[in-house]
């Protein structure tokens, strides 16, 4: 009754298909079009925006809730030099259970297993309540500016998802070994601490801004900044650089400059770490400058039984459960979250990404299939 392909390989098939294009950051290289019009002919609505070099894919089926919305990136990271690569990076080429190409594991397999999980869905169920959809970007790996970030904006007012599943590859050792829940925020300072300039052998004359930053960094290091919670470690506070003197030897120098960054839970917020900072400057005596940047808000899928279905799901098909984190760097799953969307991040594994010779499991592709299917079944079967 379907024209979907639904061989055995066809996850294989489209993830070979896809890597062959050589969608080198922004370039979606004719990607996104094939997978439209496949979902196409399966029966969704499809919705293409480019902003600037950026080619964005929205794919839609059935309408209001429950709403699953898979995410993916059809861009990849530069090969590099061609030559040390065991196969030619663009060449697809499989040797046992290993699938050779830039994007393999990062993330043209989970693109595929995505994608032939929602045709065998909308085949199996043409009538199913709520909406399934894919959301599919050609900038992720690089300024991510025209992307994800720009597109939800763009579509917020018409669409609505209640669950992201994002396909970044996100195991260590074995498929759905780790599901990551959520993300630290990110917040920078850049800091001068004021003293006054002077000769070494005239200190009364002067105000040496070293001893000063030394009793703050170590205010700073001596904090607890919040306890943490079930799903986020306590927010840290990091220190990457540290600058001051004239270079000559007999100055005390008027100024010392320093970088920190805090990676913080949702037990704080900017507004308090950066209060709590100041405090410390007051209560040492210590008189700053700063430049504050916030690079992301933490965001992590608080909805219980979303995480039961994926983690349920995972130790069913895998046997093993996983561990659900937020641990990791960034990914396209920050611009969802703030539309309300309960966001997971669950792909392949992620030892070689970025690396010359990226490969993935093909067994863990397919599995990785039936994970996506199953979860789709359960958030919609489940209701709103
Ligand atoms: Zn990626």
């Amino acid at each position: 009754m379907s024209e979907t392909n639904t061989t055995p390989d066809a996850v294989i098939d489209l993830a070979c298909e896809l890597i062959r294009r050589p969608s080198t950051t922004p370039d979606d290289a004719g990607c996104q079009p094939l997978i439209g019009e496949r979902l196409q002919k399966a029966g969704f609505v499809i919705e293409n925006h480019r902003f600037s070099e950026v080619d964005n894919l929205l794919a839609v089926h059935g309408s209001g809730s429950p709403s699953l919305v898979f995410v993916g990136h059809t861009d990849v990271v530069p090969a590099g030099d061609a030559n040390q690569w065991r196969h030619p990076p663009f060449a697809a080429v499989s040797e046992g259970d290993r699938l050779y190409g830039r994007g393999a594991a990062d993330m043209k397999g989970s693109v595929a297993a995505m994608v032939v999980a929602l045709e065998e869905f909308v085949s199996q169920h043409p009538d199913h309540p709520g909406t399934v959809a894919l959301m599919l970007t050609s900038d992720e790996e690089g300024e991510a500016i025209h992307g994800i970030r720009q597109l939800m904006p763009a579509i917020a007012n018409r669409h609505h998802f209640d669950y992201a599943l994002v396909g970044e590859p996100s195991s260590h050792q074995r498929l759905g070994d780790t599901v990551r829940i959520g993300r630290r925020g990110s917040l920078h300072v850049q800091a001068t601490v004021l003293g006054k300039q002077g000769h070494v052998a005239y200190p009364e004359l002067a105000d040496n801004p070293i001893f000063s930053a030394a009793r703050f960094i170590t205010g700073l290091a001596n904090t607890q900044w919040d306890q943490g919670n079930a799903d986020f470690p306590p927010t840290s506070f990091q220190i990457a650089n540290i600058t001051a003197g004239t270079g000559a030897a007999n100055v005390i120098p008027g100024q010392l400059h320093f970088q920190g960054n805090f990676r913080f839970s949702p037990e704080s917020t900017p507004e308090s770490l950066q209060a709590r900072f100041e405090a410390i400057a007051r209560e040492t005596g210590t008189h700053i400058e700063t430049r504050w940047q916030l690079s992301g808000e933490p965001f992590y899928a608080s909805d219980r039984r979303w995480r039961e279905i994926v983690r349920d799901v995972i130790q069913a098909k895998t046997g093993q459960k996983p561990v659900m984190n937020t641990a990791g760097g960034t990914s396209d799953g920050r611009f969802l979250a703030p539309h309300g969307t309960q966001v997971v991040e669950l792909g392949p594994v992620n030892a070689t990404i970025h690396q010359v010779n990226e490969w993935v499991s093909q067994k863990d592709l397919r599995l990785l299939k039936s994970l996506y299917a199953a979860i789709m079944e359960a958030v919609l079967r489940s209701g709103a």
